[in-house]
């Protein structure tokens, strides 16, 4: 397994390389011929990798790549593509540690978190590997004698697939895998902050046995490359992953040509304290599903709210756990999390800050920006808690995507259960109980794609993944669920 030392070292080897975009199975430059340099996230002088700034004109040879490619990946017997699928999970996990230094170097995060994201991507493909062997329809009984009715599903197209930069590695996995266990193609966008683990991920396909155009990679701004892909006449259907406004953006863009989205948008998760056995358990289950991937998840806890009577107890655990975590470079043994993906990020991080104490919430703790030595080349802060949090205030109503904590306090379950409702996502909800009654009455009430009882946001790798509300829309990814976006239905009658 690596260690944080052997990442220093890969870093130290590394010399700039340049990726082109990956289209009918070769690299080729942007057509544009733009680059740009993606920086080391935990020290921002350190360049690591060129990309294209690709066009319109990218898009298209990719799309067409993937549609011409369609035909055959289609017809392709559904367990020959899983076998194919079973090489790439085995790959990852052959190529775990290298692919663990990328995601930490071009994201930050640290590298236990990137291993572990790896290890989950190759499950994931794992997964997708059986659904090859499980497309299944229905058979029905007819409504007259001699006649067979049945179902049939039918693989969609091209899919256009289009991620943000906090999962590198689990993102396009999530989406790729999928769709070439059901017999789609792939034109697939990384976020443009980190497109290098995506880059290595194509050859891993390649060497996987993945044909030439199956799965195509453009690198490129939303509105020079996800524009004119989520537009494109062939793509068939759009999966994202991203903020609520760019996801509802894209949905409008696809209903214009009736193609199918899977949309995975914001959250503002709930954690409900009602009562426990170990304040302690509690406390760190919140903490670390607040502040993994330094609180950059869609599924990250951003809002406790607390019973009066176990307010203080639960506060004093809060903030000794907070007080732990370690904030350091991605490569530092010692660091709990890494620096935000960048300078910008920090900033609206920050401005969130500012907003929750003009607000007249209490910081308890944290919520600094760090700087000199280690943290002079990188967005780093400590994770913040607030406490008096009003549940109307922006800081317990909008995204914030960075190590903040809010809580609030309620008298009873009802309010708690108004309270975690009175958002406009509805992701990943939390309650912590040992009462039963109190647990399914939060099962049944809370408006939530998923819902965890005494346990934190962490999602398995069969499970289907989304959220109602505004956080998201279709088919639930990851589990079975897939079935519905990267599938059409046929029905069939036959006579005899
Ligand atoms: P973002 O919405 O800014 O960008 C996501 C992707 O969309 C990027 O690749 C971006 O280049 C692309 N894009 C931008 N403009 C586009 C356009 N006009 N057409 C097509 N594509 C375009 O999101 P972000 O800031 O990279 O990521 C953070 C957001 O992602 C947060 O809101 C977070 O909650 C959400 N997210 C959700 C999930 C989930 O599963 N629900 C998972 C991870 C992140």
């Amino acid at each position: 397994m690596a260690t944080a030392k052997d990442m220093q070292h890969f870093l130290k080897e590394l010399t700039c390389v340049k990726y082109g975009n990956f289209i009918d199975g070769k690299w080729k430059e942007g057509s544009a011929g733009e680059t740009y340099t993606v920086y080391n996230a935990s020290n921002q002088t350190q360049a690591l990798a060129e990309f294209p700034r690709s066009n319109k004109e990218d898009v298209e040879m990719a799309v067409s790549a993937a549609n011409k490619a369609f035909k055959s990946w289609s017809q392709l017997p559904g367990p020959e593509r899983g076998a194919i699928l079973y090489k790439i999970a085995d790959l990852l996990e052959a190529n775990a540690d290298e692919l663990a230094f990328i995601v930490s170097a071009e994201q930050g995060k640290i590298l236990k978190e990137s291993i572990g994201e790896v290890l989950r991507a190759a499950k994931e493909t794992r997964f997708s590997a059986g659904e090859a062997f499980r497309m299944e329809g229905q058979t029905l009984p007819a409504e007259r004698g001699n006649v067979w009715n049945s179902t049939v599903r039918e693989p969609i197209g091209v899919i256009a697939a289009i991620a943000p930069w906090n999962f590198p590695m689990v993102t396009p996995m999530r989406k790729i895998a999928p769709a070439l266990a059901y017999g789609c193609t792939v034109v697939y966008k990384p976020a443009t902050a980190t497109p290098w683990t995506s880059a290595r991920i194509m050859g891993l396909l390649a060497e996987a046995g993945v044909p030439d155009g199956v799965v195509n990679l453009v690198i490129g701004s939303g509105s020079e490359v996800g524009d004119c892909l989520v537009q494109h006449p062939a793509v068939k259907g759009i999966s994202f992953t991203g903020s609520t406004a760019l996801g509802i953006k894209i949905n409008e863009m696809a209903a214009r040509k009736l193609a199918k989205t899977q949309l995975e948008l914001g959250g503002k998760n709930p954690a409900v304290v009602i009562d426990y056995d170990n304040v302690k358990e509690v406390a760190n289950q919140i903490v670390e599903a607040a502040c993994t991937c330094s609180g950059q998840r869609c599924t990250s806890i951003s809002r406790v709210i607390v019973i009066k009577e176990k307010k203080a107890e639960l506060l004093a655990a809060l903030l000794k756990k907070i007080k732990q975590i370690r904030v350091g470079p991605s490569w530092e043994e010692e660091a709990t999390i890494g620096p935000l993906v960048n300078q910008n990020h920090l900033k609206t991080v920050q401005k969130y800050i500012e907003i929750g104490k003009r607000e007249g919430a209490a910081l308890l703790y944290g919520g600094e920006i760090l700087t000199g030595g280690k943290f002079e080349s990188g967005a780093y802060m400590t994770p913040a808690l607030f406490d008096n949090v009003h549940p109307s205030m922006q800081i317990a109503q909008e995204e914030i995507f960075g190590p903040v904590i809010t809580v609030t306090e309620v008298e009873t379950l009802e309010e708690a259960l108004a309270v975690a409702n009175n958002v406009d996502y509805g992701l990943a909800a939390v309650i912590f109980t040992r009462d039963l009654a109190t647990a399914y009455k939060y099962v049944e009430k809370i408006d939530s794609g998923m819902v965890h009882i005494n346990h934190g946001t962490a999602s398995a790798a069969h499970l289907p993944f989304g959220g109602t509300k505004n956080s998201g829309t279709g088919a639930f990814s990851i589990g079975h669920s897939n079935l519905d976006f990267f599938t059409d239905l046929k029905t069939v009658y036959v006579g005899y």
